[in-house]
């Protein structure tokens, strides 16, 4: 019979395995039990929801059994068995995203020992084994087949004859050595301590046969009162965590439980356990990763709760259940007043989900609220993670979240350079302040060099750095914070000055009209307008752009194909009180055809300060030489 091999991407983990003198790898009898609770968990949904599929409660178990002579440990499950191409496509390929992760951290760190935070799946067996065998007959296929490997050389799949359906996976151990012991895994007693410290929730009896003593009934005279018997017992208590008293569970099994069920190697930011009496109850228990999945921002990560109804498992992601804006949120949610019989179509439409999943968004929302007031590090650590989610979140739908996720947003601030919120912003706002300013750039250094910043530093007037894409355009979907509106410090009117400044400057616009109408006339299609500038302290130009599309947005939408025809437009501000506008005056009445170059220039400089690229540098070159050989030529 033909040796297939492993897919490449699976051969480098199993290498890792089979290779490994890992201490912990104890973590591998955990993997085989949650995929056995998970076949059936399967079997027990299929069971309710198929009349010809119906199986006895009383036979979803998983048995355990040790062998010292022939050094096997094996595990058996009633669950929903594999077909012939399951077997093929489950067991010869890495389909995990836990395992995948894992595989690209260990190429960075190089560390074995962070193999026990992951959840590594199935292969983790090839750590103590030397041969596996899975034998498995499908709920859905009545013949039976046995997939057999000893790692490298690949593996092979051949029919049996079985009846039950469901699963028995049988590990050859490999043989002890002086440093390296695998004995303590035929040893009934350590089995079980195992079995206790990772799979004691496990909602399906785990069982083993133990070794006792039993009183006899009759012993005769003389005769020893104990015998010794073998009886059949469950090792785990069998109650889920999420029913558990929440004052009786210990964090590290809060955290034990989410690494191995929803695949993360770091330990979560947040735990949010609860149960809601009312219509319908139900149970929670919610995670807040405390990074972001490698795949959080593509199309490749599944957002959704667990849902379980009276305690059976119905689906994985059921994503009805989480608001787009809290997709990063991974749990379950259990409860008794769903229909069970209940279609996974119909179930996107029913009132009850929907009703949960609203409870469930107030709950998460303030979890986090509370986090951010209680625990300040830890949000702003989330909130580097997670911010864009809540961010797009106010973007979204035309703004119809903004109300749940305004107070949950920030940006850092020119204010001491640390995270705001918008209610923080607010309160530190100057007695004659307006408007919340902020400005939009790459980064925040680039903000903090634009010429406007000066004149609202002075002003002691705080700017919101926008340095994410989506900032601006959640803003807008915001329209305002508690009546106070936004305004971009490169847009627009900043209104800074007093009324008396405004004459003044009304007064100069007027009297240098038609040096204003001259440069204008020079950028012609350009610019849209050259006007006096307010915002300006001591720098001599920028570009602003009107109210409306502002030049970052038209960054933004440009890398859209559909966006590319939005444009900003641009207004060039000169400063009344730089020298340069006082040598524009002059030239102006002296030698007006100089004004063109010197206007030129000044709008190439502006371009270069937001960031923008100059439409001919070689000519902005040249023009800065003239005027270097002009001025010593004086
Ligand atoms: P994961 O459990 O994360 O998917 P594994 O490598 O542990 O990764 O298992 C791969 C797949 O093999 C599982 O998703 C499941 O479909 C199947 N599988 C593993 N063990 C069993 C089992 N005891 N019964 C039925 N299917 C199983």
């Amino acid at each position: 019979m033909a040796k297939k091999q492993f897919k490449a991407e699976s051969k480098r983990l199993l290498d890792l395995m089979i290779n490994s003198i890992y201490t912990n790898r104890e973590i591998f009898l955990r993997e085989l039990i949650s995929n056995a609770s998970d076949a059936l968990d399967k079997r027990h949904y299929l069971s309710l929801t198929d009349e010809n599929n119906r199986v006895d409660p009383e036979e979803l178990t998983i048995r355990i059994d040790l062998d010292s002579k022939n050094r096997t440990l094996t595990i058996q499950d009633h669950g929903i068995g594999m077909t012939q191409q399951e077997l093929e496509n489950n067991l010869g390929t890495i389909a995990r995203s836990g395992s995948l992760e894992f595989r690209k951290q260990l190429e960075e760190n190089q560390d074995i020992d962070i193999i026990g935070q992951f959840g590594v799946g199935f292969y983790s067996a090839f750590m103590v084994a030397k041969k596996i065998t899975v034998d498995s007959r499908s709920a859905t296929d009545p013949q039976a087949y046995r997939w057999q490997s000893s790692g490298e050389d690949g593996y092979t799949i051949t029919p049996i004859d079985r009846d039950e359906i469901g699963t028995t996976i049988t590990l050859e151990l490999k043989d002890s050595t002086e440093e390296d012991n695998l004995d303590e895994f035929l040893d009934s007693w350590h089995v079980q301590q195992l079995i206790k410290k990772y799979s004691d929730y496990i909602r399906y009896p785990i069982q083993m046969d133990v070794e006792t003593q039993r009183k006899k009934e009759n012993p005769a005279e003389g005769e020893e009162e104990y015998e010794d018997v073998i009886e059949t017992r469950t090792i785990n208590s069998m109650i889920p965590l999420w029913k558990r008293p929440k004052n009786e569970i210990k964090a590290e099994e809060y955290n034990e439980f989410y690494k191995s069920k929803f695949m993360d190697f770091e330990d979560p930011a947040e735990v949010i356990h609860y149960s809601l009496e009312g219509v319908p109850s139900y149970r929670a228990l919610l995670y807040i990763p405390s990074r972001t999945p490698y795949n959080f921002y593509s199309s490749e990560y599944e957002s959704g709760l667990q849902l379980y109804c009276k305690g059976v498992f119905i689906m994985d992601k059921a994503k009805d259940l989480l608001p787009e804006h809290f997709r990063f949120v991974k749990g379950l949610v259990d409860s008794d007043d769903l229909n069970l019989n209940i279609s996974r179509e119909i179930l996107q439409q029913d009132r009850q989900m929907k009703a949960i999943a609203r409870s469930l968004e107030k709950k998460i929302k303030s979890a986090l609220e509370s986090m951010l007031k209680n625990e300040r590090e830890k949000y702003e650590q989330f909130f580097d993670h997670f911010g864009l989610q809540l961010k797009y979140g106010i973007y979204d739908k035309f703004g119809a979240n903004k109300d749940t996720l305004k107070d949950l947003v920030m940006w850092k601030s020119s204010y001491e350079g640390k995270y705001a919120t918008l209610k923080e912003y607010v309160e530190r706002m100057k007695e004659d302040q307006k408007y919340i300013y902020y400005a939009a750039k790459e980064s925040i250094e680039m903000i903090d060099q634009l010429p406007q910043m000066e004149r609202l530093k002075e002003k002691g007037y705080e700017v919101l750095y926008f340095t994410d894409d989506i900032d601006e355009f959640a803003i807008r979907a915001m329209m305002n914070y508690e009546e106070k509106e936004f305004k971009s410090i490169t847009q627009g009117d900043l209104e800074l000055e007093s009324e008396e400044e405004k004459k003044a400057k009304e007064e100069m616009a007027t009297e240098n009209k038609s040096l204003l109408e001259s440069m204008s006339q020079t950028l012609k299609d350009k610019v849209k307008e050259v006007r006096l500038s307010s915002r300006l302290k001591s720098h001599p130009v920028c570009l602003v752009s009107d109210e409306g599309i502002s030049m970052e947005m038209e960054k933004v939408l440009a890398q859209n194909p559909e966006g590319s025809m939005v444009k900003a437009s641009r207004i060039l501000e000169i400063n009344p009180n730089h020298p340069i506008f006082k040598l524009l005056q002059d030239t102006y009445t002296e030698h007006p055809d100089q004004v063109d170059e010197y206007t030129n220039l000044l709008y190439d400089q502006a371009l270069l300060i937001e960031g923008l690229d100059i439409e001919n540098p070689v000519e902005y070159a040249n023009r800065i030489c003239d005027l270097m050989i002009k001025a010593n030529q004086k």
